[in-house]
C-alpha cells in the first residue's frame, strides 16, 4: 500500500470513529446499533464500525477497513452487519463518499408505520428538498437493504430514506454529510410526529420548498466550506 493511501486510511479512521461520537451525543443509538462508513476516495474501499463493539471503545484503531464487496482487508475484528448494505450504496452511487444507519425513535417509528414524512417544515425542505421516502422492507444479509436504498434514493433529492420496519439510512457526500442527514431526520420526525399528535399541518407550497432547498443546497454557510459539510 503506497504511502498517500494509507495516509487517507488512516485519516478516515479518525474521522469515521470521532463520527460515531455524534450520534451518542444526538441520541440516535441504543447500545452497539448504528455505524457510518466512509468511502476510501479513488479506491474500491471504505472504513466503517466493528461489530457489536461499545460506542465508548470505538477508537481509529478498531474500525475495520473492507473492499467494496463488504470483505475485510484491514484490521482484526468483524465488520458491522450492515457493512453489505453500505457496501452495495458505495458501488451503485459513486457520488456517495458516507453512510450511516440508525434505528434513532422517532424516524422509526415512521419507518414501522411505513409513512414518509411529509414536508411541512423549512428545515426539512433545506436538507430534505421534500418528503422523506420509505423504502422497501428487506431483511439484513445479502443485497436486499443497498438495493432499496438505492433504488429509494436515485434521483431523490432526499439523502435519507426510512427503510420499512427498520430505521434509517442516510447517504452524503462525505460521512459526516450523512452523519448531519442522520440527526437532522431525527430532528424533523420528531417534529412532524408532534404536530400530527397536536392536529393537522398547514401545508406548504411546493415552490416554496424548491426555493429554500436550492438556497440551502447553493448559497448557505460560510463561502470557504463545501455545501456538503456546512
Ligand atoms: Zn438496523
Amino acid at each position: 500500500m503506497n504511502v498517500e493511501l494509507s495516509r487517507q486510511i488512516s485519516e478516515l479512521r479518525e474521522s469515521v470513529a470521532r463520527l460515531h461520537g455524534e450520534l451518542t451525543r444526538y441520541g440516535l443509538v441504543a447500545w452497539t446499533a448504528g455505524n457510518v462508513s466512509a468511502r476510501v476516495p479513488g479506491h474500491d474501499l471504505m472504513v466503517i464500525k466493528p461489530s457489536g463493539v461499545d460506542y465508548d471503545d470505538l477508537s481509529a484503531d478498531n474500525m475495520v477497513l473492507c473492499d467494496l464487496d463488504g470483505m475485510p482487508v484491514e484490521g482484526e475484528l468483524s465488520p458491522s452487519s450492515d457493512t453489505a448494505a453500505h457496501a452495495y450504496v458505495y458501488r451503485a452511487m459513486p457520488e456517495v463518499g458516507g453512510v450511516v444507519h440508525t434505528h434513532s425513535t422517532y424516524a422509526t417509528a415512521w419507518a414501522a408505520r411505513g409513512e414518509s414524512i411529509p414536508c411541512h417544515l423549512t428545515a426539512q425542505a433545506d436538507e430534505f428538498g421534500g418528503e422523506i421516502p420509505v423504502g422497501p422492507f428487506a431483511l439484513i444479509g445479502g443485497d436486499d437493504i443497498g438495493k432499496g436504498i438505492v433504488s429509494t434514493l436515485t434521483g431523490h433529492r432526499s439523502p435519507a430514506v426510512l427503510m420499512r420496519n427498520h430505521g434509517v439510512f442516510t447517504i452524503g457526500r462525505t460521512a459526516r454529510a450523512a452523519v448531519k442527514a442522520a440527526v437532522m431526520c431525527e430532528d424533523v420526525a420528531r417534529t412532524a410526529h408532534l404536530t400530527r399528535a397536536l392536529g393537522q399541518p398547514v401545508p406548504m407550497a411546493q415552490a416554496d420548498i424548491d426555493a429554500l432547498y436550492d438556497r440551502y443546497q447553493n448559497v448557505y454557510g460560510q463561502r470557504s466550506s463545501p455545501p456538503a459539510n456546512s
